[in-house]
């Protein structure tokens, strides 16, 4: 297939915008300033452009046109009201060097993001600093490095981490100069408590675990793993990108957790996908408190009287790690966290867990018989199926994620969590009502039905969209961002179409 480019359509003198009036004296530019040649731009109308980039959105898959279980990564609604707070000029326009006194509000609401952050968490600090969930999780391990270290523990050099970890957890521990000890599960999907035992000793800086894991199961245990790393001297992280299944019903920081990273652009709805700016805030206890990244925002002046705001600054932590990314972290996303929370409010908050829960094991519970579910248990806000079926072994997980991609329904996670084989990870968020769920079961009901009636509608999809099979790695390594004249005969391989 092959969309015209606005190369294709361009035509010498046609414009599509209007410049203003010079407004400024007109002077000669020097020669060596000047442009020799032409910039090779296409010509074309204001609609001409309008049309040309509207088709190409809509060529796009997006939450805003439907259903998206991608596991793990909460592709929840965005409510549009968070765009409108986070566009007001007073947030939109303030400059990052604006001193405190001019900055208050934008700090007020981080000061208060923070706050609300650290009790749903039940954490005693959090800093706003890291721009994703990968980048909180090397933050968090840093501080648990810069708290072993300032102790002279210089013997523990060994992170612990289930094999259903998010395989984030791994690349972070080892870029901040740890070893990875990996532990096996159990039958049942949890950590393997033996195993744990074993492995903790005086050489162990600490344990990561991603709660619920990326099976979609909660941690049964999780109070004896917590005590087992403790009594070695090591600290417990957790990964805290799935905070959708647990807010407003547990708190990591009273299960005794020392820190744990959110993904607000995850549980607090803040936009992601296509790697844009996000937020992975960063919550600790009082052990960890001192070593956080900054700047974080403080009270510095407390109020004269009920009428008055605080004054609030920027400080760093006393023995912080340091910075993570210029300035303040991304505040667009803080902004955006911030309304969500206040939309929501205290039971809301609770509520998203609990029709997060309610959706994924509605789905389950619906599918088991169609599926194999490997751990058909009670899941938390996501589950994993195996995507194949026994005497059809030519259909694929992928297979069947392509295919329903031909009844205009994103497909969930393909092959992660790697211990489960064939695995379709989904997860439908709590935005999503039960009619989406029942169409999005029956699709499934009927793709498997075609599976064993006529296997080629699967290994063949999809069949209706824009493009056909991309090649997984290129698609997405060897994007061509940009509108560029190219040779007729390989106008078919624009989206890096096999
Ligand atoms: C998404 C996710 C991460 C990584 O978050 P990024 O913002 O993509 O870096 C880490 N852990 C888990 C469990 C996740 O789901």
């Amino acid at each position: 297939m092959s969309e015209p480019t606005l190369f294709d359509i361009s035509v010498r003198g046609r414009h599509g915008v209007s410049l203003p009036a010079l407004d400024v004296p007109e002077t000669a530019l020097p020669s060596a300033l000047l442009r020799g040649d032409d910039l090779n731009l296409p010509e074309v109308s204001e609609l001409q452009a309008v049309r040309h980039f509207v088709n190409l959105s809509q060529l796009n898959y997006a939450i805003d046109k439907g259903f998206y279980p991608l596991g793990s990564c909460t592709m929840k609604y965005n409510p549009k009201i968070n765009e409108d707070v986070a566009r007001l000029a007073g947030f939109s326009s303030l400059h990052p060097l604006t001193d405190e006194l001019g900055s208050q509000g934008a700090l007020a609401v981080m000061y208060q993001l923070q706050t609300w952050l650290a009790e749903i968490s039940g954490f005693s600090g959090v800093s706003l600093a890291p721009a994703a969930g990968a980048h909180g999780e090397l933050a968090g391990v840093l501080m648990i490095r810069a708290y072993h270290l300032a102790r002279g523990e210089t013997r523990r050099t060994k992170i612990l981490i289930p094999n259903s970890a998010h395989g984030t957890n791994p690349a972070t521990v080892t870029m901040a100069g740890y070893e990875v000890v990996e532990l096996p599960s159990d039958s049942n999907g949890d950590v393997d408590l033996e195993a744990l035992r074993a492995a903790c000793d005086d050489t162990v800086a600490g344990m990561m675990i991603t709660l619920p894991n990326t099976l979609g199961l909660f941690e049964r245990r999780i109070s004896d793993v917590i005590r087992a790393v403790h009594a070695c001297g090591g600290l417990m992280y957790m990964d805290g990108a799935n905070m959708n299944a647990l807010m407003g019903i547990v708190k990591p920081g009273e299960l005794g957790f020392d820190v744990m990273h959110y993904n607000l652009h995850k549980t607090f709805s803040t936009p992601h996908g296509g790697g844009g700016p996000g937020c992975g805030a960063v919550g600790v206890n009082d052990k960890l408190k001192p070593y956080l990244p900054g700047p974080v925002v403080q009270i510095v002046e407390e109020p004269n009287g009920e009428e008055e705001a605080p004054l609030y600054g920027l400080r760093m932590p006393e023995k912080s790690i340091g910075r993570m990314k210029a300035f303040h972290g991304n505040f667009g996303m803080h902004s955006r966290a911030y309304t969500y929370i206040r939309m929501n409010g205290g039971q809301g908050i609770k509520d998203i867990s609990r029709y997060a829960v309610l959706n994924a094991n509605y789905i389950r519970a619906r599918l088991h018989e169609t599926y194999k579910v490997p751990y058909d248990r009670i899941c938390a806000h996501e589950f994993v199926l195996e995507g194949h079926f026994e005497g059809v072994d030519s259909v694929h997980a992928l297979d069947i994620s392509k295919r329903l991609m031909d009844y205009g329904l994103h497909p969930p996670t393909n092959y992660f969590p790697l211990i489960v084989p064939e695995a379709l990870l989904i997860e439908p968020t709590e935005t999503e009502d039960k009619a989406t769920l029942d169409n999005f079961i029956d699709v499934m009901k009927k793709i498997a039905e075609e599976a064993h009636t006529n296997p080629e509608l699967l290994t063949e999809a999809p069949h209706i969209t824009p493009v056909r099979r991309l090649d997984e790695v290129r698609a997405a390594k060897q994007l061509v961002l940009c509108c560029q004249p190219l040779p007729a005969q390989a106008s078919g391989s624009r989206f890096g179409e096999d």
